[in-house]
């Protein structure tokens, strides 16, 4: 007989672990419980060894736990034969990609789930969606993943795009990795490099700036000092206002002065920015910003935390965040 799969699930908080009874705000509570109540049939696709790695609403998640997120994974990865961690949605999108660059040469799946209603609750998404995250930690691709509403995502090619639905992610620029319906279908998985390791120092001192009609050229220019990385989310293939008074090309200057890289991704939803297509994005290349491609937003920060956290030579951070380090961006 074969030998059931042993799994490791890492709470770290997030709604499906949450009770109360609404209008009152929903609390973190004792998920452990709850979860062997609810699912006991978890036990029955794989020995689940659970593991409280934290219990908090996922919009107090921050890089420092995610370094000591990968840590733990990076040590208990050897024992068993994947991970399943649960997690807030609002930033599972984000904690999906800063593991997707730590945990280098992954040979395992790892899983990140969570829900829009309590596991406790009757129409709750919780049971099935832990029911496909853990089938997924024993017989999907070896990535950092999110399974959610069952589809199998790339981490750091995800988003969160709904509050009420409980389809609530996408992948807007890659494919699903896995669709868990009345069939279970995986896509290729990507081919790990390099020998399992975990690389879990992080550049916090960064700074993603959305830019709207009207934004204030000064108030944009008061985020630059102390600042070592720049994520500006573009208008359409990477634009932005550049007339008169209102021109945000002082602000380039200034983070070129500074030695801040500064990345360029899109607030529209799908496709790569296209520097060269536009006045803005042309003069926004010749003052060094550097094309994000297709990333997600969130991607792209993560990406420039991480960078930095192991480079300082210009050329080389560059040339990092333009290459397809894990599977974030599309290269030619
Ligand atoms: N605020 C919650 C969290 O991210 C939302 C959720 O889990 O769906 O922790």
């Amino acid at each position: 007989m074969a030998r059931r799969k042993r799994i490791l699930m890492l709470h770290t908080g997030g709604t499906l672990a949450m009770e109360g009874k609404r209008p009152q705000p929903l609390y973190p509570a004792d998920f452990e419980h709850t979860l062997r109540e609810q699912v006991p049939e978890l036990a029955r696709i794989a020995l689940i060894e659970f593991e409280v790695f934290s219990n908090i609403d996922s919009s107090d998640m921050r890089p420092m736990l995610w370094s000591k997120l990968a840590e733990r994974i990076h040590v208990r990865l050897p024992e068993v034969d994947g991970v399943v961690v649960t997690h807030g949605t609002d930033t599972m999108a984000w904690t999906a990609s800063a593991l997707s660059f730590m945990l280098r040469g992954l040979r395992k799946p790892v899983v990140l789930t969570g829900s829009q209603r309590p596991l406790g609750e009757v129409r709750t998404d919780a049971r099935l969606n832990l029911i496909d995250a853990v089938t997924a930690a024993t017989t999907g691709p070896s990535e950092v993943c999110i399974c959610f509403d069952s589809r199998l995502y790339r981490g750091n090619r995800s988003r969160k795009i709904k509050i009420n639905d409980y389809d609530a992610f996408e992948s807007p620029n890659f494919p699903p990795l896995g669709t868990l319906g009345v069939d279970i279908v995986y896509g290729e998985a990507r081919r790990p490099k390099g020998p399992p390791r975990v690389m879990p120092r992080l550049e916090p001192h960064v700074f993603l700036l959305g830019i709207f009609p009207g934004i204030p050229p000064r108030v944009a220019r008061a985020i630059l000092p102390g600042l070592r990385g720049l994520v500006i989310q573009g208008f359409g293939a990477g634009n932005f206002p550049v007339e008169g008074e209102a021109s945000l090309l002082p602000l380039f200057d200034e983070a070129r002065e500074r030695g801040i890289p500064t990345v360029m991704v899109s607030q529209a939803r799908c496709n790569a920015v296209d520097l060269s297509l536009y006045e803005a994005g042309a003069a926004a290349l010749q003052r060094g910003v550097i094309s994000g491609g297709d990333m997600t937003p969130e991607t792209a920060l993560v990406k420039l935390m991480h960078v930095l956290g192991y480079e300082k030579d210009p050329a080389r951070v560059r040339a990092l965040l333009e290459a397809d380090l894990v599977g974030e961006r599309t290269t030619a």
